[in-house]
């Protein structure tokens, strides 16, 4: 139980794709965190016993969904020393070991309370070290703290040298060790399922390889059986169209990255029977890749092979998003928080390239951050609008976001599941973001 509020005479911001507002807005938040009623101010009366918070003036918008984060790391480069296969071999010992343990697990609170903090109040982790995650959510989840509803999706999956392998992954060879795995995550207590279909520009050693197919159709199908036996989604990293199809095929459910995307491929997102809703979805995430392909890789830190793989990858997702927005393909907004140059305060860039970079309204990018990704997450009867009956996951912002995305990064108020969030002060990097500022 928490104390109800009252957001009175705001903006607020539907999130609808049209960019719908609703001036001279009142909301009201029941002691149970649910969004009780939203009405014009001159007919709400506020009940006695809520915290009123004038909002007059000022913007309401769902609290973000971030569809796509890693949570083990804040976003600044790599040392290249640990970047050598020796060096891998030994952070992945590190990170089993108890003390390794405990570094993910205070890296990962920290980074979804950074998130919290600037707006996201719902997280998708997709490739973790281990179950550090798990172990945040249940925290969450038991009230220990105020933090942001998670789904988490443990060791990501692949074949044997496959992407993430070795530090974020389990390894398995044939469909039957794949369905071992997921059993495994499932047994550890994951929301989420993530596979790497092809491989992925931070570990490939040749140029190419970022989206070469790694796992096979057969695999992936076992892999997305059982875990939508067990109402599991199902998330794959595919970079090239090969992987795309295969992983589609199969019955993934959600394909991060993307690529080109042929009538076949567009086909199967519309209507795909393996699918856990009859359905797929496409989440490019613009932010892994444009820095590395627009900074100096002096600033950056990464090597030539990276930096090709980048370019390659980067002209194919934007190439699978244009597509995909002309066919109305479902597609969400995800950051891959923890990569290079990607932290967990700046999700409102990923908007900001979805506007500069691939074209869409400002309403579509804030559209895709909330109710889209609620709807393709399976949780758009629990958040990701403001709307009566819905979860209070809120953002207050000073001015109107669909005119200045940047409001988004400093929000005057926030709220997840009914709560207010008291201290929005977060750690920045002043270089990363001087850098950003450049693209
Ligand atoms: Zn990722």
């Amino acid at each position: 139980m928490s104390t109800p509020l009252a957001l009175t005479d705001v903006t607020v911001i539907t999130a609808d794709r049209d960019g719908t507002v609703l001036p001279g807005t009142t909301v009201l938040v029941d002691s149970t965190g649910t969004i009780e009623h939203v009405g014009p101010a001159e007919q709400v009366q506020v009940p006695t016993g809520y915290r009123r918070i004038d909002s007059a003036g000022r913007f309401l918008l769902p609290g973000l969904i971030n569809a796509h984060a890693h949570l083990f790391s804040d976003g600044k480069p790599l040392p290249p020393v640990l970047l050598s296969e020796r060096a891998e071999k030994a952070v992945t010992v590190f990170f089993r070991s108890p003390p390794g343990k405990r570094y993910l697990k205070a890296r990962t609170k920290k980074a979804v309370l950074t998130q919290l903090k600037t707006g996201v109040t719902t997280i998708r982790s997709l490739g973790d070290a281990g179950y550090e995650g798990v172990a945040v959510a249940g925290e969450i989840d038991a009230g220990d703290y105020l933090g942001p509803r998670l789904l988490v999706s443990g060791p990501l999956l692949a074949v044997s040298g496959g992407h993430g392998v070795p530090q974020i992954a389990l390894v398995s060879d044939n469909p039957w060790d794949a369905r071992r795995n997921v059993r495994i995550n499932l047994r550890h207590g994951v929301s989420a399922i993530k596979i790497s279909a092809t491989g992925g520009v931070t570990d490939a050693r040749t140029v190419g390889e970022a989206g070469r197919p790694q796992m096979t159709e057969e695999e992936m199908r076992a892999i997305c059986a059982e875990a939508h036996n067990a109402g599991v989604l199902v998330a794959a990293h595919a970079q090239s169209k090969e992987g795309i199809l295969a992983a589609l095929r199969a019955g993934v459910d959600t394909i991060e990255h993307g690529a080109t995307l042929t009538g076949e491929i567009i086909d199967l997102f519309h209507t795909n029977p393996l699918a856990l809703h009859g359905r797929s979805a496409l989440v490019p995430t613009l932010q892994a890749c444009l820095p590395l392909v627009h900074l100096d890789p002096e600033v950056t830190g990464i090597n030539a092979v990276n930096r090709a793989n980048a370019e390659i990858v980067l002209e194919e997702m934007l190439a699978g998003l244009r597509t995909a927005v002309e066919n109305d393909v479902t597609i969400g907004m995800g950051t891959d928080s923890a990569l290079t140059f990607v932290t967990h305060y700046n999700t409102w860039r990923e908007l900001d390239h979805l506007v500069r970079h691939g074209g869409l309204s400002p309403a579509h990018a804030v559209h895709l951050a909330t109710q889209a990704n609620a709807e393709l997450l399976g949780l758009r009867q629990v958040t990701g609008a403001v709307e009566e009956g819905l979860s209070a996951d809120l953002l207050l912002t000073d001015s109107n976001p669909l005119e200045d995305l940047r409001t988004l990064s400093s929000p005057r108020a926030v709220v997840a599941r009914g709560q207010l969030v008291d201290d929005l002060v977060v750690e920045t990097f002043d270089e990363i973001d001087a850098a950003l500022e450049q693209i």
